[in-house]
């Protein structure tokens, strides 16, 4: 579907990596990115009596961006001491829990940014900072976005005011609730044997290939999204889905759901517009594929590593 396939092209889709100063390899690659282990945030709508604000966490948004600091290449948020120097207009605060004991707040702000302090978009600490400290300056910039398009009633119009016990806004008239905007997405690496198959979206550079992906429609289940997906993109069948993992993908708001599925029929026939083209590659022969902080990728490792331990296997 048009809108799906506008959206498609933002899921999955390759993320550049550039090394920096400060870079941390081992936190950027490999599965680390994928939270399978409670995290190390504890999320809460109001503050429990007796938590320090002192050495608070403010996670400030001023457009798409994220006021920060940057301590030897390593960006962190503005602690509440220093957010009491800083010049700038807050429209919004909203808590969000605790980072180990540290109170943590999203802030809506406008104004201009001091010395010593800089802007930078999400993807900038992606990678860089610990996994779990991405996500949360990931839920900062999607409830504050969340807070910017849901001021008001989407049924009656009138202003909407944080709910008192969720995390969710509630209109003053007509009492409808809404919460967070989450959009679930499934993404896919289709087996054939040896071989995987990956397709480029039109959008992407020459070579660049990844795993199929798409988002959830209403009434579908995960499991029927991925076999409609695989479908319409590019004209096969699949069966025997395994589930790997998820990720929180905040760009702007994905959930995406990782899968293994195998080849069950059908020739590639690719779509319109959306898919450039794809091709079965060999587990030895992979083209260039998304970096690895994406879970498209991991999905590829998976296959890979699967593939050299039954070589190994039957080797031995
Ligand atoms: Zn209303």
């Amino acid at each position: 579907m048009p809108r799906h396939a506008a959206h498609g092209l933002a899921v999955g889709a390759p993320i550049r990596e550039t090394r920096r100063q400060g870079f941390a390899p081992s936190i950027a690659t490999g599965v680390a990115l994928f939270q399978k282990t409670p995290s190390r945030f504890v999320s809460e709508v109001n503050p429990p009596s007796g938590v320090a604000h002192d050495d608070a966490y403010y996670f400030i948004c001023v457009g798409e961006q994220l006021l920060s600091i940057s301590e030897q290449g390593i960006p962190r948020p503005v602690t509440a001491d220093e957010f009491r120097w800083l010049d700038v207009d807050v429209s919004y605060k909203h808590y969000l829990g605790r980072w180990d004991h540290r109170a943590c707040y999203a802030l809506a702000a406008q104004g201009s940014v001091p010395e010593g302090f800089a802007l930078t978009g999400l993807r900038a600490w992606l990678g860089r900072v610990e996994p779990d400290f991405f996500y949360l300056a990931g839920r900062a910039k999607q409830i504050i976005e969340w807070h910017r398009d849901h001021r008001f009633c989407g049924r009656c119009g009138s202003k909407n005011d944080d709910h008192l016990t969720d995390r969710a806004k509630c209109c003053q008239e007509c009492g409808l609730v809404t919460y967070p905007r989450l959009s679930p997405s499934i993404i896919v690496l289709v087996r054939k044997e040896d071989r995987m198959l990956l397709a480029r979206n039109a959008a992407w550079p020459a070579r660049m290939f990844s795993t199929l992906a798409g988002f959830v429609e209403p009434g579908e289940s995960i499991e029927q999204t991925v076999h409609r997906e695989v479908r319409e993109e590019v004209g096969i069948d699949v069966d025997n889905l395994r589930y790997l993992g998820s990720q929180s993908w905040p760009f702007p708001n994905s959930l995406m759901l990782g899968f293994h599925a195998d080849y069950a029929g059908g020739d590639i026939v690719c779509h319109d517009g959306e898919i450039a083209e794809a091709h079965w590659f060999h587990y030895r022969d992979q083209p260039n594929v998304p970096g690895g902080t994406a879970i498209s990728r991991w999905l590829i490792d998976a296959f890979i590593e699967e593939m050299k331990e039954r070589e190994r296997r039957d080797g031995a």
